[in-house]
């Protein structure tokens, strides 16, 4: 291995764990997406914090890159060393897995980095609280890669985004220094917030050991709507009805006709005997909910609609299984944007969406879902050819961008957006994160090629 010697890893995690055959690393090496192929010139699996500091404390010596891996579950290529320069390790977390006990006094839970969304939720739920993130991914996505990317997922209009899930972080410096904030205190305004600024910080500035998350309370009986629409706008008159109505939205999601006709050729059911150009999957909860949630849709003349008590795994099966029927079905690696949109433009942006597929010059499929209440769309092109999937991307970015929105509404920047960021940020906003990178990693081992253009 250049730069560092593999038998200094091996003393601190043990042998088992610094893995150099390539049949062994290379699950480790290619992102969720395919897109994307790194090489490091070891994996190492750290168990402790403790490993984690004598490991950062080796690579600061012998000046080596660290790039870390939760579930490798990101899809914007920011979890695997593409393009390394120099000396790389790959660390990755996934014997970190360690779950505390469940505080139901101060709704918190205390979790190594490596512990993955669907253990989380699991504990939280057999101590009789609810952990508030939840995405498709949850049996990969790990605490720590949430947090790193400042993860999103269906309850993001209930419950906020991961950051505002995070009560305490601890997290190993560069030079190996440990930051530790461990307080259950919802109100500690002692300076500045540097579990937020971990958040979304895609380990470009410290490698994330430990996570306390708070809890929130269960959200009692629930029930799902799909409801067949025109104009995706009338989520939010939907929304805004059943919160009338004293309903809580739990999630509120948008899927296309061609979106859920991919799904159902993979094998999905059907929720709605009709093809209409949108559906909306809205989960609500309270009394009674799915009868008072068919009451509100007879109210607003949505006749378009099915109803089921939660958790309905069918129709949320519809959703959630966009992802892997469009990575099926493309004929080439889909073009994937993450875009936040404002509730006025999104009828808008769909139609210009639509025809700037339909006026590309070569196969393009637009499949579009996302977490509509919040305005994130996932938009997909499918069959695009390589050679033109950089410039059709930067067409719908524009587009995003001239209505106000954001070119990375919750999969954060990665490898794959980097070059947008001067899209999304003013020259100002850019030098003030480049001046927190060179200050926590002044020399640019952590994560490097993540976030900021080379
Ligand atoms: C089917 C599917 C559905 C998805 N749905 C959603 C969704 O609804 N909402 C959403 O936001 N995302 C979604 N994602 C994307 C992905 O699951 C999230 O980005 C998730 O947070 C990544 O977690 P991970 O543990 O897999 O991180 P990884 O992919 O391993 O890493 C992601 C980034 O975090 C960094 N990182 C990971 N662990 C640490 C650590 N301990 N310390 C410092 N940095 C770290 C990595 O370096 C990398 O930059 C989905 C992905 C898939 C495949």
């Amino acid at each position: 291995m250049r730069g560092l010697d593999p038998r200094t890893l091996a003393e601190v995690v043990g042998p088992a764990h610094v893995l150099t055959d390539p049949d062994l690393t290379a699950r480790y090496l290619t992102d969720w997406t395919r897109r994307r192929t790194g090489s490091a010139d070891a994996v190492v699996r750290p168990r402790t914090t403790a490993d984690v500091v004598e490991v950062l404390r080796a690579c600061a010596e012998a000046g080596t890159a660290v790039v870390t891996q939760g579930g490798n579950t990101g899809l914007v290529g920011g979890s695997v060393p593409e393009g390394a320069a120099g000396p790389t390790i790959l660390m990755s977390t996934e014997r970190m897995t360690d779950i505390g006990e469940v505080d139901t006094v101060e709704m918190c839970v205390g979790v190594q980095a490596g512990a993955t969304v669907a253990a989380i939720a699991a504990s939280a739920t057999a101590a009789g609280a609810h952990f508030g993130v939840d995405l498709a991914s949850r049996d990969s996505a790990t605490a720590g890669g949430i947090v790193a990317t400042n993860a999103g997922g269906v309850h993001v209009v209930r419950h906020g985004n991961t950051r505002a899930q995070l009560l305490g972080i601890e997290a190993v410096l560069a030079d190996g220094g440990v930051l530790r904030r461990w307080s259950p205190l919802r109100k500690d305004n002692v300076g500045y917030d540097l579990p937020g600024l971990l958040a979304g910080s895609e380990g470009t500035l410290a490698v994330i050991t430990a996570v306390l998350f708070a809890l929130v309370d269960p959200p009692g009986p629930t029930a799902v709507a799909v409801i067949g629409a025109e104009d995706p706008g009338t989520v939010f008159a939907v929304v805004a009805a059943l919160r009338r109505a004293g309903l809580v939205i739990e999630a509120a999601e948008l899927m296309t006709r061609a979106g859920v006709a991919l799904v159902v050729d993979a094998g999905a059911r059907p929720a709605l005997r009709t093809a209409p150009r949108y559906q909306l999957l809205v989960e609500a909860a309270g009394a009674d909910p799915a009868q008072r949630l068919a009451a509100v849709l007879a109210d607003l003349g949505v006749d378009d609609a099915v109803v089921d008590d939660g958790p309905a795994r069918a129709f949320w099966a519809l959703r959630e299984r966009h992802t892997e029927a469009i990575a099926a079905a493309s004929e080439t690696v889909p073009v994937k944007l993450d875009v936040g949109i404002r509730r006025r433009d999104l009828a808008t942006f769909l139609a210009e969406l639509d025809e700037l597929a339909a006026a590309a010059p070569y196969p393009c499929r637009p499949v579009v879902f996302g977490h509509a209440a919040d305005g994130n769309l996932h938009v997909n092109l499918l069959d695009v050819p390589l050679s033109e999937q950089a410039a059709l991307a930067r067409q719908v970015l524009d587009s995003v961008v001239a209505r106000g929105g954001s070119v990375s509404a919750e999969h954060g920047v990665g490898r794959d957006k980097r070059d947008w960021l001067a899209l999304a940020r003013d020259g100002a906003d850019v030098e003030a994160m480049r001046a927190i990178k060179r200050a926590w990693d002044p020399e640019n081992r952590m994560n490097p090629g993540v976030l900021f253009p080379p």
